[in-house]
């Protein structure tokens, strides 16, 4: 018999941007599949998920990955919030996402994610000089040396718990802002690729922990002339990635186009700070698509123009954004 540590992750009431919560539980026997792992409770009154006088809340396990800091047998779980009676809490966006992922699965939606954060300690970004400002940016995107970027150790360190953890990471680089970082999770399905980007999420803030670094997912970290932090999502169905998908991606970019607020309204808290037209951004108020167009809403990779199918990359979401809710939303828009 042997002892598993079961970390349970889930994701809390808090608003506007929910945060991850974990707890472990201490699982004997074997695990080889989601039916050996129990369901657990939390105290929702704790988390912004219940009342105190009814505060019991369920967790409900999705799927698992082995632990890749804890290592051996021992695994991570995430699970999806549910009520007593076992029907979906409201801080649960997963659900719904499943439903449209079930409906529109002869599209065959593939989504690249690629999130961009921020290491701070304290009330700086990682490297920065004590309450001052570094040179402006310019170097930094992509470079190396330890004057250009800051936190490779922890990137490193990220990058291979992701991999041994089995998730879908395509890549890394280091951000146009000093201190700002950026990983790619994907191409991979709705469910699939959110629940390994929130997984990500958590390998990435509990390794940061171990060096006293705190990777923040806000917007705009540091006003002014300085880079924001986006999780451009990479998108594309079946008919786009065929010959003739151009005209298909054009078309959606249209519907996208249609429905924008819609899309804004669940693309993460403070993505106006971010949304400026400036560094790379369209407008917030604006909506615009096109080939290789950085300041545009929506990019069309030059390859995919070339080839004449390929993805369209929606640049709006931003880093804090929920996966579940901007998935389910490039579905409902496009696939419907
Ligand atoms: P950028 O040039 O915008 O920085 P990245 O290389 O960081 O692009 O990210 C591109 C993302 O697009 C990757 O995560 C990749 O997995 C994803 N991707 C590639 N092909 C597809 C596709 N057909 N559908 C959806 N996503 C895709
Ligand atoms: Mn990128
Ligand atoms: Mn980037
Ligand atoms: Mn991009």
């Amino acid at each position: 018999m042997s002892i598993i540590k079961a970390e349970y992750i889930w994701i809390d009431g808090h608003k506007p941007t929910s945060k991850l919560r974990s707890k472990t539980k201490i699982i004997e026997g074997s695990i080889s599949s989601l039916e050996d792992i129990p369901e657990w409770g939390f105290d929702g009154s704790s988390t912004m998920q219940a009342e105190g006088s009814n505060s019991d809340c369920l967790l409900k396990p999705v799927c698992f990955i082995p632990d890749p800091i804890r290592n051996s047998d021992n695994i991570l779980v995430m699970n999806e919030v549910r009520n007593p009676d076992g029907s979906v809490h409201e801080s649960n966006t997963r659900a719904a996402l499943k439903e449209l992922a079930e409906k529109f699965s002869d599209h065959e939606p593939w989504f690249g994610i690629e999130q961009e954060y921020t290491f701070f300690v304290g009330r700086s970004p990682l490297g920065w000089p004590e309450g001052g400002y570094p040179a402006p940016q310019g170097p930094f995107y992509c470079g190396v040396g330890a004057d250009e970027v800051f936190g490779r150790d922890i990137v490193e360190d990220h990058m291979d718990a992701c991999v041994r953890a089995g998730i879908g990471i395509s890549g890394i680089n280091a951000e146009v802002m000093p201190g700002q970082w950026e990983f790619q999770v994907g191409p991979l399905g709705a469910l699939e690729v959110s629940d390994q980007l929130w997984l990500s999420r958590w390998i990435l803030y509990r390794i940061a922990e171990d060096y006293g670094v705190n990777a923040t997912l806000h917007p705009k970290p540091v006003k002014g002339d300085w880079n924001g932090a986006g999780a451009h999502t990479n998108f594309s169905t079946k008919s786009m990635r065929e010959n003739g998908g151009m005209k298909v991606i054009e078309d959606a970019c249209e519907k996208l186009g249609k429905n924008h607020e819609d899309h804004i309204s669940v693309y993460g808290a403070h993505n106006e700070e971010r949304l400026t037209g400036l560094h790379e951004t369209c407008s917030i108020h604006e909506f615009r698509y096109g080939v290789s167009d950085r300041g545009a809403s929506i990019r069309i990779p030059m390859a995919t123009a070339n080839a004449g199918h390929g993805y369209l990359e929606d640049r709006r979401p931003a880093a804090n954004m929920d996966p579940y809710e901007v998935c389910a939303s490039l579905i409902k828009t496009v696939c419907a």
